[in-house]
């Protein structure tokens, strides 16, 4: 069993004493020891097995198992969101004195972490342009431990370079964090490249039906281990229920992502020449900034498509509201296309000088494609744009 998408499908805990063909949700708090010696060796980690399912619980080894499969990872550790990953990633393995070097354009929620909370407790970080290898270069200290990055980022869909920043990792010998959650392990796999540590927010492609939260860290079997005592003690588990549904999602997730990245591709396309829109940004369409990057380190776009509306904020509000099938809500990666905008939504947290830097103008216009007929999404997309402009 070699291909990934095998493994997807076939990685499985072991079956009861009912031979069940696909994996029970173990929906126990605790297992039982045979014994006062075996309680005491199991605590000891001198034998192998399940003790609490704050620590480990078959179901959720499972999902865990099967990403590991997917990202090329030694071991990992599933959490109950996307963010309880970024930041066990990081506290796990972190201390006070310690300094990131992160790309500016980071999820919302990882900015407040990195700017409000983690300076509390001592570790402090420097944002660079996700694209300029020799900001990332010149902003390691003696002090830094870290590169966290987001690629592509959310919701601009820049590229930052694996392979540069694998090897800046290495020759400073620091930990690359990467944030794999726009691509998936299907499209790109950065311990190829040298990150040491990868994090999903599995709500999004992974589950990719809008139904659970849920997160996984993965990389390194070392780090693992330190991010694995730091999660065991502080308890943002992932729940077996959630797990069960994700490992299924698994299954799923190559014949769900080449469509989603076939009709997004599309979307894209079709956009383009729309008079209406000052830009339409895919990593797939050579239109793209990055694209030949993007490229050489992604095997599709992805599922995510951003268009800028001329007219500003109140243009692209126009357009939002003239949608006549897309959902109006702040996820991504699900069955349903969903149109997000960003400015004002997911990163209105941010100062308007902040959000251009990272490319989020007042018109941008995020679109997570759904396996919805691509021709009723294009359709969708194009009368509403087309509604907008005749106001
Ligand atoms: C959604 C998201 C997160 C956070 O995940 P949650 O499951 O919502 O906690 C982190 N990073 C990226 C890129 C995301 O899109």
């Amino acid at each position: 069993m070699n291909t990934t998408d095998t493994m997807a499908i076939r990685t499985q805990t072991d079956t009861t004493q009912y031979n069940e063909h696909s994996t029970p949700i173990f929906l126990t708090s605790s297992f039982v020891f045979d014994d006062a010696e075996h309680m005491r060796a199991m605590f000891a980690e001198e034998v192998d097995g399940n003790i609490y399912s704050r620590f480990t619980n078959p179901t959720t080894s499972e999902f865990v198992q099967k990403m590991c499969a997917l990202e090329g990872a030694e071991a990992g550790y599933a959490t109950a969101t996307g963010m309880a990953a970024i930041f066990g990633s990081i506290m796990g393995l972190l201390q006070s004195g310690d300094h990131i070097v992160a790309s500016r354009a980071v999820f919302g929620s990882t900015h407040a972490l990195l700017t409000q909370y983690l300076p509390k407790w001592g570790i402090t970080s420097t944002y660079v342009d996700i694209a300029d290898n020799d900001q990332w270069a010149a902003a390691i200290t003696p002090s830094t431990k870290m590169l966290l990055v987001e690629t592509p980022s959310n919701p601009g869909l820049d590229i930052a370079d694996l392979s540069f920043l694998g090897k800046l990792a290495a020759d400073h010998n620091i930990i690359l964090n990467v944030d794999n959650c726009f691509a998936t392990p299907l499209l790109q796999r950065p311990i190829d490249y040298g990150a040491h540590i990868v994090t999903h927010s599995a709500t999004k492609w992974i589950d990719g039906q809008g139904r659970v939260l849920g997160g996984v860290i993965l990389g390194n079997a070392d780090l693992l281990r330190s991010i694995y005592l730091f999660c065991r003690n502080t308890g943002p588990s992932m729940s077996p229920f959630t797990a069960w549904i994700l490992s299924k999602s698994l299954e799923t997730l190559h014949v769900r992502l080449e469509r989603h990245c076939q009709s997004a591709h599309r979307v894209a396309e079709a956009l383009s020449s729309h008079p209406r829109l000052q830009s339409v940004r895919y990593p797939g369409l050579p239109s793209h900034p990055q694209y030949s990057l993007a490229m050489s380190q992604m095997s599709a776009g992805g599922g995510i498509v951003a268009i800028d509306v001329k007219g500003g904020a109140a243009a692209a509000a126009c357009v939002i509201d003239s949608v006549r099938m897309a959902s109006i809500t702040a996820n991504i990666g699900d069955t349903r296309t969903i149109v997000t905008h960003p400015a004002t939504s997911t990163h209105s947290k941010l100062t308007e000088e902040a959000r251009l830097a990272v490319g989020i103008t007042p018109g941008l216009i995020r679109i997570s494609v759904g396996l919805e007929d691509v021709r009723d999404i294009i359709n969708d997309l194009t009368q509403a744009i087309d509604a907008a402009e005749q106001q």
